[in-house]
């Protein structure tokens, strides 16, 4: 076990750091000392924006974007196409199209991606509401923007399969997309393209 270097509360910033993704616990130490040495000028605004952050996050209630507004800022876009829903696992994913100037309607997200591994069922997920939203009415066509992989696929089909017998174009991503791949990781323009070449589901 590594002996403490430091007082309970630095080891305690040390031990918060090392839980974000990307971080070890090396790589933690480094960050936290960078921001004990810039502690006016980078840890006190981040302590305020970490605050601020905290008491505004709202979920939002139509598509279950994260925000500071309820509905969030692309739902009430009145610039976008409400006809067009992308549905996405995660908020990353909503982010990661957005970087991409992909989609110019609205998403809805499903909290997760099915897994039996995990022990992820259909009502662990907002499908359920997604499945509502369509009934409402409004809406043309929906894409199912999920990971190349074997949960987004599962995903995929089980939402899919709920949304059966509405008039709607069901859509998902382009082959483009490598096996495996994952929409965070992949670059804008091969996300622009999966997006843009969506194809119909069988
Ligand atoms: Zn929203």
């Amino acid at each position: 076990m590594a002996t403490a270097v430091a007082g309970p509360e630095i080891e305690r910033l040390i031990q918060l750091l090392a839980r974000l993704p990307g971080l070890g616990p090396r790589s933690a130490r480094r960050a936290a000392l960078h921001l004990i040495k810039k502690r006016e000028l980078l840890m006190a605004p981040l302590a305020t924006a970490l605050q601020t952050a905290m008491e505004k996050i709202v979920i939002c209630k139509i598509c279950g974007n994260i925000d500071t507004q309820n509905p969030c800022t692309v739902c009430t876009d009145a610039r976008r196409d409400p006809s067009i829903i992308v549905v996405v696992a995660d908020v990353a994913d909503l982010w990661a199209l957005e970087r991409a100037h992909a989609v110019n309607g609205r998403y809805h997200v499903l909290g997760g991606r099915l897994s039996a591994l995990d022990g992820v069922r259909p009502e662990d997920l907002t499908i359920d509401q997604l499945v509502r939203r369509v009934s409402e009415g409004g809406i043309d066509e929906v894409v199912l923007a999920m990971n190349a992989t074997l949960e987004g696929q599962t995903t995929a089909h089980y939402v899919a399969e709920r949304l059966e017998g509405f008039p709607i174009r069901l859509s998902q991503l382009a082959h483009g997309l490598p096996v495996g791949g994952e929409l965070d990781y992949l670059d804008e323009g091969t996300l622009a393209q999966a997006l843009r070449a969506r194809r119909p589901i069988a």
